[in-house]
């Protein structure tokens, strides 16, 4: 496929744009080659500047879940613009979409919305440590909660007890309070919680694992670290940004009973547009501005045309029974056909799947945190997604991407992609 448009588009962007882009991970940079610039979408495909179809796994980081353009969305967005696009006061709309969230998700009485996951993110830990009155979070090596200061702390170089910065502008200051442990290691957890009594306000996780690819949390542990905080009194977040609306329809927390004290939303709950959110119960959220201390606040939050995609969207979830069962069977189809014409080409992978999140890693042990989700072979992966890209399909173009399935794709698309992935694989 020629990607010449693409290419020149890339180079005016980049006199312009930092890298070109408005977020990092759309440059090829873990993979080399030129991002490709996008014209339209719809269902399960890509139309490039090129004049390129692609089959699309990325689904814009998870949101697209009834594939792109989904008529009911585009109808609502464009009824909605005609009535003007932002007030800066209330409408009815933001109680509608809070009233079907709350009676999609469990374990939640009222929800905040904001513009994004890094918002929603940033808005529960200000939240749990107002509450709490202690000052310092626990997150997993791996994990991704958005860009504020405090998540952008990484493990590094072994499991040290303070986090250092792993961005520049992160204060060392800001860095102190974020604590590290590693993704399944409950001991990891208590040790923190120990050796800092009384000073946690929270733990923040990806129920589901989504950014170091596709983990799932191993059997009792989020029930563990659900009962090390209720022990220790803190707070359990889960950042659901990914997984909500995804997983099922009321994401993690239904998926494995497991209920947590805030919720963060992000992606799906937008339908496409820019949206976050966190919930929680009562006692928590009358914390917040106005009724309560802790401030939080937004000039679009709540904005008419995201929260009328938004609500759209979430009303073709809830009205679709079948639609989790239906993007399981497909990603399950997936996933066997992918893990038998690697197997007959003698690759080395491991595949992780939960529900319509799936990720490919090119190394043969189990991949449960972040230390063995660094192990996969980037050079091998580099192949793959050239192969792939070059074959018309759309994968992440990062080995610690999980790849959505959205409901748009058929099993043509399915086999088509299966196939592609039989050609590529020969040459690995
Ligand atoms: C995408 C993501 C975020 C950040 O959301 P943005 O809308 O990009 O700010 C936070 N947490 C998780 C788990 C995510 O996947």
């Amino acid at each position: 496929m020629l990607y010449q448009r693409s290419s020149q588009l890339f180079e005016a962007a980049a006199h312009v744009i930092p890298g070109g882009v408005n977020s990092p991970v759309r440059a090829f940079k873990a993979v080399g080659g030129t991002p490709i610039f996008v014209k339209r979408a719809k269902g399960a495909y890509l139309y490039d500047e090129d004049g390129n179809q692609l089959i699309d796994y990325i689904n814009s980081w998870g949101p697209m879940i009834l594939g792109h353009a989904h008529q009911p969305v585009i109808d609502a967005i464009t009824e909605r613009a005609k009535l003007g696009t932002s007030f800066g006061m209330p409408t009815e709309l933001e109680t509608q979409i809070a009233e079907l969230a709350l009676s999609m998700v469990p374990n939640i009485d009222k929800i905040r919305f904001v513009n994004s996951g890094t918002e929603a993110c940033m808005s529960a830990i200000r939240l749990a440590r107002g509450f709490t009155n202690r000052d310092k979070i626990i997150k997993f090596a791996g994990c991704y909660h958005g860009h504020s200061d405090s998540f952008l702390i990484q493990a590094g170089s072994g499991a040290s007890t303070f986090g250092s910065p792993n961005s520049p502008g992160v204060t060392q200051g800001t860095a102190k309070d974020t604590l590290l442990a590693d993704y399944n290691d409950i001991d990891n957890v208590r040790a923190l919680f120990a050796s800092n009594p009384n000073q946690i306000a929270a733990v923040i996780i990806e129920p589901v694992a989504g950014n170091m690819g596709c983990i799932p949390p191993m059997d009792g542990f989020l029930e563990q670290l659900k009962h090390v905080c209720q022990e220790s009194g803190a707070l359990l977040i889960f950042d659901e940004v990914m997984t909500g609306f995804r997983l099922a329809k009321g994401g993690a927390q239904e998926l494995y009973k497991v209920y947590s004290d805030i919720v963060c939303f992000g992606k799906v709950i937008g339908g496409g547009l820019p949206v976050g959110a966190f919930a929680a119960r009562n006692e928590i959220m009358n914390y917040l501005a106005p009724v309560g201390p802790v401030y939080q606040a937004g000039t679009l939050s709540g904005n008419p045309l995201a929260m009328a995609a938004g609500l759209a969207m979430l009303q073709e979830i809830n009205g679709d029974s079948d639609l989790f069962a239906r993007l399981e069977a497909k990603t399950a189809y997936l996933q066997k056909g992918i893990d038998e014409v690697l197997t007959q080409n003698n690759v080395v992978f491991t595949i992780n799947r939960v529900g319509s999140m799936i990720s490919v890693h090119f190394d043969a042990s189990p991949v449960t945190d972040f230390k063995s989700a660094k192990k996969g072979d980037n050079e091998t992966f580099k192949k793959f997604f050239h192969g792939l890209l070059n074959e018309g399909i759309y994968i992440a173009p990062s080995a610690y991407e999980t790849w959505f399935i959205t409901d748009a794709l058929t099993y043509e698309d399915l086999d088509t992609t299966i196939k592609a992935v039989r050609k590529v694989a020969a040459s690995l």
